[in-house]
């Protein structure tokens, strides 16, 4: 056989297994992609201004994990980046997640400390125990007030989903605050690959156990090529949709470049009301590019159209067991990244996750 193991996607999973599989295991590996570039979601490409943008949004690089920061340190320099996002409210700006600052703008309160804030937030919130949706959660870390107006209307724009239909961890990405603290994440470890996410893969697949051929479906690929497969592509397509097809939302951008340095405060505004779109990021913030112009992104919920998030609600997650049950029966085939699981995950939780399990497969 010429390949010892056939890597279905070339997104951060595919690209990390292939890695370990290559240099822990000193194993052949081929690893194919349906578009044709490498990076998965997480590719970016520097535009026509000179200005390096993320094509399919916003992917912030962080982990607490110095594993996962040491491991992809081989392949790249980084550059220091805090992630900062506000929901513009009314015509103002406030930090997400909840935090005393929000609060004190919202309700010109003079909350000084995480004792305090914790107080007031106490005495909104509902304090359900055991939350079974994304609903119940918010409310019991926010209260009322505030769910409806950051997250509710915005869950149902960008899900088409009232957040009562989904699953207590689509909402529980964000955390609430106590403190003045205004970055999206407070992991340990909060940088951008330096020359960017593209160039970051393409050095982790330059091998000489790796091969890569893009374009490809790995279903099409001969099987007398290779031993084992790791896929890391959606569970449904994998089993032809036996059992259905499993709901994901998709997302439109419009990219704009504007002849002014900067065009907004934040990198990330997100809009929970009736504006068309969902979130404005600005690139220059993010990736640190110096330039007369800047590049901006508008990004809109779809229904239709090219898989990004799977879309967990309570129905689609007894339809996704049937195909975990199929899934954990198969011999030779291991699975990697967020689409297997049908489960959102950064890109520091996909490389942790490949990195525990790649090195012992069966
Ligand atoms: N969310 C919200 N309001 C916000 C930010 C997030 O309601 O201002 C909800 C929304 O349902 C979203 C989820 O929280 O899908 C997780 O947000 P996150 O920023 O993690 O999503 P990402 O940008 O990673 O897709």
């Amino acid at each position: 056989m010429k390949y010892d193991y056939l890597i279905a996607g070339a997104g951060f999973a595919g690209i990390t297994a292939a890695r370990l599989i290559a240099d822990v295991l000193n194993k052949r590996v081929l690893v194919v992609d349906l578009r044709n570039h490498v990076a998965g979601n997480a590719y970016d490409y520097t535009d026509d201004n000179g200005i390096l943008v993320h094509k399919y949004g916003p992917h912030i690089f962080h982990t607490n994990d110095e594993k996962v920061f040491n491991f992809l340190s081989q392949f790249t320099g980084w550059y220091k980046y805090e992630h900062k996002v506000v929901s513009r409210y009314e015509g103002s700006d406030y930090p997400i997640p909840v935090n005393m600052v929000t609060l004190n703008k919202l309700y010109s309160l003079n909350l000084t400390n995480a004792e305090e804030t914790k107080k007031y937030l106490d005495s909104v919130t509902s304090g359900i125990g055991n939350p079974k949706n994304s609903e119940d959660l918010m409310l019991a870390r926010v209260g009322r007030e505030l769910y409806g107006k950051f997250f509710e209307r915005f869950t149902e724009k960008i899900w088409f989903e009232h957040p009562s239909k989904l699953a207590p961890n689509v909402c529980g990405r964000i955390n609430v605050r106590f403190d003045d603290d205004c970055r999206y994440f407070t992991d340990k470890y909060q940088f951008m690959p330096d020359k960017g996410y593209t160039k970051m893969a393409e050095k982790m697949l330059t091998h000489k156990n790796i091969d890569v051929e893009l374009e490809t479906d790995f279903k099409a690929v001969n099987k007398n090529t290779y031993s084992k497969l790791v896929y890391t592509g959606p569970i449904d397509s994998f089993f032809d949709y036996i059992h259905g097809k499993l709901p994901y939302r998709s997302i439109e951008m419009i990219f704009e470049n504007h002849k002014e340095e900067f065009y907004q405060n934040y990198a990330v505004v997100n809009f929970p009301g009736d504006e068309p779109y969902y979130r404005i990021t600005e690139y220059k913030r993010i990736t640190g590019g110096k330039s007369d112009s800047t590049t901006i992104c508008k990004e809109f919920a779809a229904r239709d159209g090219e898989r990004f998030y799977p879309k967990r609600t309570i129905d689609a997650l007894e339809l996704f067991n049937k195909y975990k049950k199929d899934a954990e029966k198969l011999k030779g085939v291991f699975f990697a990244g967020m689409h297997p699981y049908f489960q959102y995950y950064d890109i520091g939780q996909v490389v942790a996750q490949c990195l525990r399990s790649i090195g012992k497969p069966a």
